[in-house]
């Protein structure tokens, strides 16, 4: 058997870190499993379905790499893999339902049903259809729909029994029949609900694994119900918990980006969101970086936990740190220099690299290069208060300073390993710690006492605005 398994969005956003996560799940299974993923768009909601929310779901599983097998854009045997087109197929079975007496008519107007719901909160008892058309004659049916009135079509439920979901993480959970009520499994407008349409996708695409967030848990023995209605094998479902805020509140604007998307836009790599979102519910030991290669191979459903994950953004900055310290300079060249010519205008490509370069080891996120950098493209920039106090208001400053600025101006060539002799050069003659003599210098060339390495800061900036700066500063000691 090989396995299939499938991501189902709803087109009414952007992709989530929630969605991106169950996406990311189903596409390691398969991977690992030598299976097929699958993509089918759910968009029955006419009225939320947007074409933008479908082109950024694209965009953001684009990003994150989970490339699918099957889907829009894809050639498949099992398609097609919009929901909307496949209303005939819909419609069949909703037909066959009926026509075997397992599904209904129902023309209970909106206002009665909420009527109803509200009478039986009175009585402190959960809402559920209470059956009303559930025996209307053939010829009431006729009447009623010749008459124009407004209707759906509804499950008839099994009113006793247990319904049993055997899930991969949850074990089992058994849901009482009783509990559940004769849903709706075509609305009014023509259009299948989500239950239903979501069971006849899955079986006609023949998904062997359903695995979703465990907010669907719920639906499960509705789905399961409909499964058997047909005599139908049941997939497998494998329920995957809920991320929260570190609040324990459910995950949601409030606590930063939701839209993967938008952590592309703010800085982070694909692949340390991929490697973060693979972290949330799921664990192989205590190791938390993993390669693409190593998700698929290590990954499993054992390893995903049956309670919430919390989601952290100061563990997603540190490992977007560690991948960003690890990707190839061009890449970072790559990220970096629109920023930078954005920010400050056209430079010379050569200095932008080596800037860039400069701060590969010292970045979170890629935008921080923009006000990090500003003192090699501006002499914009104020001394750091509490630093010029420390720093330039010794007895020695001026010296130091003047001394530096008449060395250095003899460097030649004027590259760190013929500077940093310089600087050694003048603690030893003026018996000073080496540090006296850097932090004075960083706060002339920065304004800051941090930047990369000073050599590197004095070879980038180069011999006359090093020289501009230490006269800069001497006149204001
Ligand atoms: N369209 C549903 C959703 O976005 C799919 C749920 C499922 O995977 O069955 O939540």
């Amino acid at each position: 058997m090989t396995v299939r398994v499938r991501f189902a969005p709803s087109p009414t956003g952007a992709l989530h870190i929630g969605g991106a996560r169950t996406a990311l799940f189903n596409w390691l299974f398969a991977r690992k499993l030598g299976g097929k993923f699958i993509l089918r768009i759910e968009d029955t909601d006419q009225q939320r379905s947007t074409l933008e929310a479908n082109r950024a779901i694209f965009h953001g599983l684009e990003w994150l790499g989970l490339d699918w097998d099957e889907g829009p854009n894809v050639d498949g045997p099992l398609g097609p893999y919009y929901q909307t087109e496949r209303l005939e197929i819909h419609q069949k079975h909703i037909d066959q339902l009926l026509k075997e007496g397992k599904a209904y008519y129902c023309f209970c107007s909106p206002e009665e049903l909420e009527k109803k719901r509200q009478e039986a909160a009175a009585r402190k008892e959960a809402p559920r259809y209470d059956g009303t058309c559930r025996k209307l004659a053939e010829a009431e049916i006729k009447q009623l729909a010749e008459s124009g009135k407004r209707k759906v079509v509804r499950f008839l439920l099994p009113p006793t029994g247990d319904t049993i979901v055997s899930d991969l993480i949850r074990g089992e959970v058994v849901f009482k029949n009783e509990l559940l009520d004769d849903f709706v499994i075509q609305k009014s407008d023509g259009f299948p609900t989500y239950n239903f349409a979501c069971v006849i996708d899955d079986h006609t695409m023949e998904i062997t694994h359903v695995i979703r967030g465990d907010d669907h848990l719920s639906n499960t023995p509705r789905q399961i119900l409909l499964y058997l209605a047909f005599g139908w094998q049941p997939p497998k479902f494998a329920h995957i918990p809920m991320i929260l805020g570190k609040d324990k509140a459910r995950l949601s604007k409030r606590h930063g980006a939701t839209s993967v998307i938008a952590y592309s836009d703010i800085g982070y790599l694909p692949e340390a969101v991929l490697n973060y979102i693979a972290r949330l519910g799921w664990a192989h030991g205590d190791q938390e970086i993993f390669s693409r290669e190593e998700l698929i191979e290590k990954f499993s459903l054992k390893g995903v936990s049956k309670s919430s994950a919390i989601f952290d953004t100061d563990k997603l900055n540190w490992l977007n740190g560690k991948y960003i310290r690890e990707i190839l300079p061009e890449r970072l060249i790559d990220l970096c220099e629109p920023l930078l010519i954005e920010a400050y205008g056209n430079h010379d490509l050569e200095y932008i690299k080596k800037v860039v370069l400069a701060f590969h080891d010292r970045l979170t996120l890629i935008p921080e290069i923009v006000p990090l950098s500003k003192f090699f493209f501006t002499d914009d920039f104020e001394y750091d208060q509490k630093a010029l106090e420390k720093h330039f208001k010794t007895v020695n400053a001026k010296k130091i300073m003047e001394t530096l600025k008449e060395r250095l101006a003899k460097v030649e060539p004027f590259t760190k390993d013929k500077i940093e002799p310089v600087f050694k050069g003048l603690a030893q003659e003026m018996d000073l710690k080496l540090g006296m003599i850097i932090h004075p210098c960083r706060l002339a060339l920065t304004g800051t006492l941090q930047s990369p390495p000073m050599y590197d800061v004095v070879e980038i900036l180069g011999k006359k605005k090093v020289e501009e700066r230490i006269e800069r500063a001497i006149a204001s000691l």
